[in-house]
Order: C-alpha cells, then structure tokens, then sequence
C-alpha cells in the first residue's frame, strides 16, 4: 500500500467512525405515553430541522414507568412524555426523572405548569371544564364545579369514573383551593345529583347527554373538540365555570428528562424546541389543546369555544395531593 492510499484509507476511517460518533450524540430516545399519532409528526419535524435521530417507544403510563424503574441505569431513555400532572408528578416521585436547569423552559411554559424542582414540564393545556345540554339547560343556570352539587342538577349530573387519573387531579386541585372538608362536601353533593353510574370515559358521557340521560357533565375540552369535529350540529357546548373566583381547572400533558438519560443535554434541547413559538402549535394542535406558551395562541378551532381564566394554582398539587382525592372519593361514595 503506497503511502497515498494509507492516508485515504486513514481518512476514511477517521470520517466513519467520527460521524458514526456524531451519529450517536444526535440520538434522542423517548419512551412516550402520549399516541404515536399526536408525537410522530414533531419527532419528524424536529429531526427535518436538526438532523437528530428521535427513536420512541409508545405504551400505557404504567408499564412505562415500571420500564424505567426497572431499567434503571442501564435504560436508553432520554425523555419521557406523559398526559397529566398527577402522572408527571408521580414519575418525579418514583425518581426517574432529573431536574434541569433551562431559562429557556422557565421562560417558555408558565411556573404553575411545571415542576417547582424541573423534573417535568407542561407541554400543551387542557381544560377539564364543564359540558351541557344546548337543548335542556341555559349557560346562566350554571356558574361553578361546587354548584354542580346543587338541588338544581338532582340527578341530572354525569360524571366519569373516579378511577381516572383526570378526575383525580380535579379532585386534588378542589383540595388545594378549598381545602380538605369543603372539597368533600362538593365531591358528596355531586355523587348525591348523579343521574347515572360513572362512564368509562368523557365521550360516552357526551353521548349520554345527548341521548337524554343527564343533562351537564365535566369533561377535556379536546373529548368535546373531536365530538364536535364529527357532528358540528352537536347540542352539546362548553361552559366555564369559577370565573368570578379560581378559574377553570387545567392540566397538562408534558415531559421530564430521564434521571438516566444518555444525552441528557439533547433532550433539554428537544424540550426548549418543543416550548417554543414554532413548535408549540404543532404540539397542541394535534390533540386539540391550548399551547401552554403564552406567546403562541391557540388554533382558531379550539378558541372558538370561548376563552376563559384558567386556575393558577400549582399542578403539583395534583400529584400530591392525588392520595388524598383518592380516598376523599372513596369517602364521598364517587365509584
Ligand atoms: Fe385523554
């Protein structure tokens, strides 16, 4: 081999293996509760621009977690991406997420929508607000989440089932605000006006409110967004309760760096790009959320169901006092 040809060959390895190093430090892997469809499209896009490689693995909260607790070191998790503050709460506190330190994050996304130590951070908001019967009930009867419990909505009212992570946080945040005693005086006088058992989920409560069976429910504005997307006629709308006193309650879905994060930098990067002006429509638009920038606004179709105050209350409380809403419903007989 002539000396020219050893250093082409030397080159060439030097090329390869550098990039190939490259390659890896631009690799980002998030383990995502959050449906493929509503992230896919932002990996995409964030990949387009930076040319980092974003693998993801998608499942339910649960078995996500355990992975992470169970791979512990050894995990390749950079990032995990969740709905709810009572889940974003939780994986902080099973600690498998590390606090980072980023004034573009503490800039972007609101105090009382991420974590007070940064182990997550809200990415898109959500509304858990209450729904009524366009044909059966006027906006002017209604005026907040404690008034559903009065004698005007006996066995009228439809709620979903106590065991969802959305309720529970709904409940935590009436214990924050309202503290322990009259949080369950709501809960109790709501079960005591219900019209049917708990439903599985927000949409057949819609639907049962449209086929008669109640007449006013709570529910995620984007489970109203899609109903509505389907059927435009639907007599069904949003209203906003609290608004003389502590504002709509909101959660958030979100994400928090891995405690094992392998490229723990990248996915900093990745959360200040997500928080970002160009790309938090992209993030909330998909499902039908509010960005939680409050430099960007919302799509035209979900403003169009009005604006409101939101609660400022922080949503860690969500999380911490997510045990005590669980036993409180318990207590209050909400199934
Ligand atoms: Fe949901």
């Amino acid at each position: 081999m002539n000396l020219f040809r050893l250093t082409a060959l030397l080159l060439f390895l030097f090329l390869t293996f550098n990039l190939a190093g490259l390659a890896f430090a631009d690799e980002l892997v998030v383990y995502s509760a959050r449906k493929e469809h509503l992230i896919k499209p932002l990996f995409d896009a964030y990949t387009k621009e930076t040319g980092t490689k974003v693998t993801y693995i998608t499942d339910k909260e649960g078995p996500l977690l355990q992975r992470l607790k169970s791979e512990g070191k050894n995990t390749r998790a950079d990032l995990l991406i969740t709905v709810d503050a009572g889940n974003l709460w939780h994986a902080a506190n099973v600690d498998v997420l590390q606090g980072v330190d980023s004034q573009v994050l503490a800039a972007n996304i609101p105090a009382n929508l991420r974590d007070p130590d940064n182990r997550w951070f809200g990415l898109s908001l959500r509304a858990r607000t209450i729904v009524y019967s366009t044909e059966r009930v006027k906006p002017e009867q209604l005026s907040s989440y404690a008034a559903l419990g009065e004698a005007d909505w006996e066995n009228r009212l439809l709620l979903r089932t106590s065991k969802k992570v959305y309720n529970q946080s709904l409940v935590a945040m009436l214990i924050a605000e309202y503290g322990e005693a009259k949080a369950e005086q709501i809960v109790s006088s709501w079960v005591g006006n219900l019209a049917a058992p708990p439903f599985a989920n927000d949409t057949s409560l819609m639907e049962a409110i449209l086929a008669g069976q109640g007449d006013v429910g709570v529910v995620n504005t984007y489970y109203f967004g899609r109903l509505l997307k389907k059927n435009p006629e639907l007599k069904l709308a949003l209203y906003w309760p609290n608004q003389e006193s502590t504002g709509v309650h909101v959660n958030v879905s979100g994400a928090g760096v891995t405690k094992y994060a392998k490229n723990p930098e990248g996915a900093v990067k990745f959360l200040e790009w997500l928080s970002s002006e160009q790309a938090q429509n992209l993030f909330a638009d998909a499902n039908m959320e509010y960005p939680v920038n409050p430099k960007v606004d919302a799509h035209e179709y979900v403003k169009s169901w009005g604006s409101f105050k939101a609660s400022e209350m922080n949503l860690a409380k969500a999380g911490e006092l997510q045990s005590d809403a669980i036993k409180l419903m318990d207590r209050a007989g909400y199934r």
